[in-house]
């Protein structure tokens, strides 16, 4: 239930790993009920703190493995995938008789795996462009250096991010879009904040440039004068970067203008030679993201600033190729941003490593054994039921608001009816065809299966949108609404044990995945979502009276989300977070509704020791069990907009008079609220 919302670029949660007794390559995936009385904790009261009561077995249970900087019941249903999945790539890599996609994934994987030859090139893989960067003159020639490292690494480290995006005024088509980026901290916060916190984390990250630097062969203080000159580019760019919680409002990130237009505001940089060399087809029509970050990137354009730039692309190439390099540059990636910044003691095992990257960058081929195994038919029509169920209670819940009128209920029923369901995979799979994959350089399968998406991606530019793509594959343990497409997807890899459970019955299941599938659904009328329409343009359906009516109550959600603390004094960021807290509720609040639709006229009995109504709640909370380690938490206070794994319940139920009732709390307990301090919006 990490959901998120999934706009252009992506966004991989890396998370996720083994145990001793499961670090064996598995051909099935391991069987844990989706409701299990030995991960919760008896010994607290439900109604005094329900996450420790349904989970305190769990977090005992499951310590974080020394390579993971967190560990959940999504990131050990991962941690079953990528057993899975090592097992499907080595046998691919291994057989003689294979078709192209069995082959394809199989030459990456052995490429990935040959750390010798990988030690062996050293920085051969990138020298020539290394190279590039550093005979580049003029300013304008930045053009085309640019658009061919961007093509390559696919990252929004390489200055400023580009691809192509629905237009947010007309959904069926592609546009080019321009948006902010160039920075290797996780954002532009931490460049701003002037906490101490904030300001060891900055050191640190000037230590880890120069030490890029060194390992390229600059002596300790030309790497340290290097480091410096980034870190001072770098500083420049986050000034001028929107926010996160700005970055929510779409209306702040929709600036169309024409190619004329992107000209005037940036002059610095040369346009034509830059489209030209990225290969887009013709266009009229550009967005702009964050039109100040283009201009105060536009002010640094100057000659006196060329060798600062020829240093900054000079470490941002070797960062993000650092993971698929030698020993030291991996060891180097790992000691500061997974051990330093996020807590992790010990590097991931290369397998888990290589497994992960495929899945990145080969992930509906690689998808295709996946979903073979674990989703067959049974599974898809179960769960497009449940789905079906969940959009009958919105339906109802729609119906019967008491605070919306009648006009915008009809619109919200429109939208409601025109959200598209896509369960499991897609319907036709990618076609990796072109890309040249071999199992002699990893580097370069890396490079070549990026430039493919990134080409991909930039020619869509003026097409029509195609509904069956997917932004998720199939075995992530994730699920995402996007709200130009007005589509909720759920991947095979979100629909397995322990989070739907086939053997197990609907109690359980509904707390759980039927509280996903209404979270996911709850996110098209979320205060972002609720924004955009029907048919996914952003256009405003709401009559104003009700527009107020629901800020109202989403504030209501944040001022509580606002109260929670997540680490140490860094509290929940509310206003980031608003987003997933209403779908959170909203999704709850559905699931039971459809829970007990769906078992009407049921005779129910209690199962060890829990009534019925008890189980729907525990099997919601076991979605979120989940151990944290103190860095990670600080991290994703400032990046994540979701809540931390404890509040996603606590945060939930105290808003549910049904969940009190269920375990008969009394008024004065924490986990129930006063009834007219209870949080509804949908
Ligand atoms: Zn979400």
């Amino acid at each position: 239930m990490f959901k998120k919302r999934v706009l252009q670029g992506t966004l991989v949660f890396l998370f996720c790993s083994p145990v001793i007794s499961s670090q064996q390559p598995k051909t099935s995936l391991p069987y844990t009920p989706s409701l299990d009385p030995s991960s919760m904790d008896t010994s607290v009261q439900p109604c005094v703190d329900f996450y420790q009561y349904s989970c305190g077995g769990w977090q005992k249970n499951n310590p974080i493995p020394s390579d993971q900087v967190n560990w959940s019941v999504y990131g050990k249903l991962y941690q079953d995938n990528l057993n899975l999945l090592r097992t499907i790539l080595e046998q691919a890599a291994k057989a003689t008789e294979r078709d192209t996609v069995t082959r394809q994934i199989g030459d990456f994987y052995a490429a990935c795996m040959d750390e010798q030859a990988v030690d062996a090139r050293g920085l051969t893989a990138i020298r020539p462009t290394l190279d590039a960067i550093g005979s580049l003159t003029g300013i304008r020639n930045l053009a085309s250096l640019l658009a061919r490292l961007q093509i390559d690494t696919g990252s929004r480290q390489m200055m400023f991010g580009v691809g192509s995006t629905q237009d947010p005024d007309d959904s069926e088509q592609q546009i080019a879009e321009l948006d902010q980026g160039g920075l290797g901290l996780p954002d532009r916060d931490y460049y701003t904040n002037t906490d101490a916190k904030s300001q060891e984390v900055r050191d640190h990250y000037v230590q880890h440039v120069q030490k890029l630097f060194e390992l390229l062969g600059d002596s300790p203080a030309t790497a340290r004068s290097n480091a410096d000159a980034v870190m001072t580019l770098e500083t420049d760019l986050a000034k001028a970067s929107l926010t996160r919680v700005d970055r929510r409002d779409p209306y702040k990130t929709k600036h169309k203008m024409k190619l004329a237009e992107l000209k005037s505001l940036a002059p610095a940089f040369d346009w034509d030679r830059y489209f030209r060399e990225l290969g887009t087809p013709k266009f009229a029509i550009v967005n702009v993201a964050a039109p100040e970050f283009f201009k105060a990137l536009n002010a640094r354009l100057t000659s006196p600033n060329l060798a600062n730039w020829r240093t900054y692309l000079r470490f941002h190439l070797t960062n993000v190729s650092a993971p698929y390099l030698s020993a030291v540059f991996v060891q180097e990636d790992f000691d500061f941003y997974r051990a330093y910044l996020r807590g992790a003691k010990e590097m991931q095992p290369r397998w888990k490593r290589c497994v992960q990257y495929i899945d990145r960058d080969l992930g509906e081929a690689l998808g295709q054994a996946y979903v073979r195994d674990v989703f067959g038919p049974d599974l898809k029509q179960d769960t497009v039921k449940m789905v079906q169920g969940i959009e009958a209670a919105m339906e109802q819940r729609i119906t019967s608001l008491d605070w919306m009128s009648e006009e915008t209920k009809r619109q919200a029923l429109v939208k409601l009816h025109g959200i598209r369901n896509k369960i499991g995979y897609p319907e036709k799979w990618r076609d990796y065809g072109p890309v040249d994959i071999g199992t002699s350089d990893f580097l370069g399968n890396v490079r070549h299966a990026t430039a493919f998406e990134s080409r991909r991606d930039l020619h869509k530019i003026g097409r029509p949108v195609d509904h069956n793509e997917w932004g998720m594959t199939p075995p992530t343990v994730n699920a995402y609404f996007d709200p130009q497409m007005n589509d909720i997807n759920f991947p095979a890899g979100v629909l397995q044990p322990p989070l739907y459970d086939a053997k197990l019955d609907d109690a359980p299941n509904y707390g759980d995945t039927g509280g996903t599938i209404g979270h996911e659904l709850t996110h098209g009328f979320d205060d972002q979502g609720r924004q955009y329409d029907a048919k996914g343009n952003l256009k405003d359906w709401w009559d104003a009276e009700d527009a107020r009516r629901f800020k109202d109550r989403a504030q209501c959600v944040a001022d509580e989300y606002a109260q929670f603390v997540v680490v140490d004094d860094v509290h929940i960021n509310s206003k980031l977070t608003l987003g997933e807290d209403v779908a959170d509720l909203g999704g709850e609040i559905l699931a039971y509704i459809a829970w007990k639709d769906a078992t009407k006229g049921k005779d129910l009995k209690p199962v060890d020791g829990l009534t019925p109504d008890q189980r729907f709640f525990v099997g919601f909370a076991q979605w979120a069990c989940e151990n944290e380690r103190p860095e990670d938490m600080r991290v994703r206070a400032m990046t994540d907009p979701h809540s931390p794994a404890k509040y996603r319940i606590n945060g939930v139920v105290v808003n549910m008079p049904e969940f009190a009732r269920a375990f008969s709390c009394t008024s004065n307990q924490p986990m129930v609220k006063a009834p007219d301090k209870i949080c509804k919006v949908w």
